[in-house]
């Protein structure tokens, strides 16, 4: 837990947002300015920074947020359909928040 961190203060609902799906190591919630009809951020609770900083013992828990991706698309009814899952890393990947996410993207060709 990182106090100056807004995907951290999510975690531990010191900040609001609309969860869509929770486990003990995964959050799933509505991305704040969606990019698409259906647009999520799957983040690990524990706080790391990016891929740049990954762990070897991170891998899993990485995996497991795709699982998630798995789960999101079947209960928005888009498995078949499709979606796109993203993640952006550093100044020229485009990251803004530093505690890695992945989005979760749907609902329009391209997502
Ligand atoms: P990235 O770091 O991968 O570029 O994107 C960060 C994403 O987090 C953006 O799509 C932005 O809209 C979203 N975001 C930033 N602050 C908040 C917030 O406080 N709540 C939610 N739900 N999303 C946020
Ligand atoms: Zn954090």
């Amino acid at each position: 837990m990182t106090a100056s961190c807004i995907f951290c203060r999510i975690v531990t609902r010191e900040s609001a947002a609309e969860i869509e799906y929770e486990d003990e190591e995964v959050l799933a919630f509505k991305d704040i300015y969606p990019k698409a009809p259906v647009h999520l951020l799957i983040i690990p609770k524990r706080h790391i920074e990016s891929l740049a900083v990954l762990e070897a013992d991170d891998a899993a828990l990485l995996g497991k947020c795709l699982f998630v991706a798995r789960k999101l698309g079947e209960a928005h009814g888009v498995a078949q359909r499709g979606y796109r899952v993203n993640c952006h890393s550093g100044p020229e990947g485009g990251q803004v928040v530093y505690h890695l996410h992945f989005h979760f993207l749907a609902g329009r060709r391209g997502s």
